[in-house]
């Protein structure tokens, strides 16, 4: 048995067998046959080919059945390249010509035809070779007869074992059978950890090699609160780690009481509490931990579950059918946010050498105009079916505003045109992400309806620290004079203007911090399912005048440090007060 310690990315304890995604990129041995030999190679070919459908068949099924029909489009994509001429005829001819053993045989055809795909001038042959790649180790491994792939679901429940995942893998991935996250890169903010806490399962990230020693099928342990994995843990530790989730599932199942209780201090000062959603599948479990509407949908997920850009229509469907999900309750849509750790190869956000600071959010929209438009036709469609608000991410000044709105308005202007049902007056608002939209809050607090402040985003902005980058993971400081500033001075901004304000980056989901947000005035917390009954059990207890002084004293804080210790000790006096009572 050995420990690991690496970045508490979503709280929980799990154990069970490892799952690993995405390992041993097969390169096959080259072999020459004799002539006699060249039929059975076919042979082999074919039958790898179909065990490789076979698989894909069996996961498209499998992913239809758990996520709904059209999400398996990824895959469905890969098995017509298996079914190309090309890939045949150029496979044959080389086992027939060279006299090389099939596997080599097919991956010279593949690699040729994607060296060729790789130089053509047209875009969609360039996107296809990853494709292609994927559908390469996916057969070799059926040369070896293995059923792993590198997008295969766990077919037992197990803990996800990876370099890291992509939001379209973990879009893919779903969450059946999965018990929690082990990465090798990534930070609390990453889109791993944030897959993991709407779960609500564990996850550790930035463990670097570490992993290396994981096999799949390995039993393993996570400790998501303390940010620990344990290796071959023994009888006495899997005891611990049964005894940790019955005592988290007992606190869970008093929390469950709240559910339908306002999240309201003992002064009458009362805030919203709603639920941040990547995929439609999350929404019952927000609805039943007492969510009173969805704060942030982070559309772009809607998007990575196709391997085409949904039509309007297709939106409009994906959406109303979410919107009559939440029986009246408000949806707020932000629009696509892609770019950053959020590419996708078919949308054309491609991986930069700066993504962070590139083509993302706001940016990318702006300037793939009918795309954009054709998203906000589709929410102003579905809106007929409740009440809907509409959000712009990556907002730094106001002219990016007023771009945004402009194309709104010509959305409008065209569903009216084609007689279209749809709703045209919905309140368009921005996400505060950006130390710019800070900075002019009071200019952009003037020209929109809402904010929403991005914590994930303004503190790696404000503090210049990648979200996703391990080694700068303890410069993720909530805490941080600046992003106290930056909030107080937001809220602030919006305050005057008579506009509302609210939160939802993962600061949100921390209990921890629930005072603190209070204190600062915020409106509307969007956080994770999992975490909100804590949350509110938080703000039940507390009362507005209490909550605005202790932000007072952590506003005199001269460093994160010195805040969190001032915190640390404010909730254990607290709990003291209370007889000890759980945050
Ligand atoms: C944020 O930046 O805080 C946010 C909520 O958006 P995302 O995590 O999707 O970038
Ligand atoms: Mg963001």
């Amino acid at each position: 048995m050995k420990s690991f310690a690496g970045v508490a990315a979503s709280p929980g304890y799990a154990y069970g067998p490892a799952h690993r995604l995405g390992q041993n990129i097969i390169v096959p041995e080259r072999c020459v046959v004799a002539n006699t030999e060249v039929p059975q190679q076919i042979e082999r070919f074919k039958s790898a080919v179909d065990l490789a459908k076979q698989q894909i068949e069996k996961l498209v099924e499998r992913l239809n059945l758990e996520l709904g029909p059209g999400e398996a489009d990824i895959l469905s994509a890969q098995l017509l390249i298996l079914e190309d001429e090309m890939v045949w005829d150029a496979t044959l001819a080389v086992i027939r010509l060279e006299r090389i053993n099939a596997e080599a045989a097919f991956a010279r055809a593949v690699g040729d035809i994607a060296a060729r795909f790789l130089e053509m001038e047209n875009e969609t042959f360039r996107e296809r070779v990853n494709d292609l790649h994927d559908v390469e180790q996916r057969v070799l491994r059926a040369f070896q007869g293995s059923e792993e792939v590198s997008l295969d679901l766990p077919a037992v429940p197990s803990i996800i074992v990876a370099t890291n995942l992509t939001p379209s893998d973990t879009a893919t991935l779903g969450r059946t059978n999965v018990l929690g996250f082990l990465m090798e890169e990534g930070g609390n903010t990453s889109h791993v950890a944030i897959l993991a806490r709407s779960i609500g399962v564990p996850a550790v990230v930035g463990l670097k090699s570490f992993l290396g020693i994981v096999d799949s099928a390995d039993p393993i342990a996570v400790d998501g609160n303390t940010g620990i994995f344990i290796a071959d843990p023994d009888n006495e530790t899997i005891n611990e780690f049964r005894r940790l989730q019955a005592d988290a599932l007992v606190k869970c199942e008093k929390l469950a009481s709240l559910r339908d209780l306002d999240p309201i201090t003992p002064d009458g000062h009362r805030i919203r509490l709603m639920a941040n959603i990547e995929l439609p599948v999350e929404v019952d479990e927000a609805l039943a931990r007492g969510a009173e509407g969805i704060g942030l949908l982070r559309t772009e997920y809607l998007y990575f579950q196709h391997n085409n850009i949904p039509t309007e229509d297709e939106q409009t469907s994906i959406y109303s059918d979410l919107i009559k999900t939440m029986a009246g309750k408000p949806v707020i849509f932000r629009t696509l946010d892609v770019g950053g750790d959020k590419v996708s190869d078919y949308l054309g956000a491609k991986r930069e050498y700066n993504p962070f600071l590139g083509w993302r959010g706001i940016r990318f929209s702006l300037a793939n105009r009918s795309l954009f438009r054709n998203q906000l036709k589709a929410i102003c469609r579905a809106a007929v079916a409740g009440p809907v608000k509409i959000m712009f991410p990556m907002i730094s000044g106001v002219q990016e505003l007023r771009q945004a709105k402009e194309i709104y308005l010509e959305a409008v202007a065209e569903l009216e045109s084609e007689g279209k049902d749809f709703h045209h007056d919905l309140d368009l608002g921005i996400m505060v992400e950006t130390p710019s939209a800070v900075l002019v809050a009071d200019l952009l607090a003037a020209e929109c309806d809402f904010f929403s402040i991005g914590s994930n985003d303004l503190i790696q902005y404000t503090l210049a620290m990648d979200r996703g980058n391990a080694r700068v993971s303890y410069l993720y400081q909530p805490l941080h004079p600046s992003i106290l500033r930056a909030i107080k001075t937001t809220v602030e901004a919006a305050h005057r203007a008579g506009i509302w304000v609210g939160l939802c980056g993962e600061m949100g989901s921390e209990t921890r911090l629930a005072e603190v947000l209070l204190g600062l005035g915020l409106d509307e917390i969007s956080l994770h399912g999992a975490a909100l009954p804590k949350v509110k059990q938080v703000i039940r207890w507390t009362t507005l005048e209490e909550a605005e002084a202790l932000v007072e004293k952590l506003m005199n804080a001269a460093t994160a440090e010195e805040a969190n210790q001032w915190l640390a000790q404010y909730i254990q006096d607290r709990k003291d007060k209370r007889q000890n009572k759980e945050y």
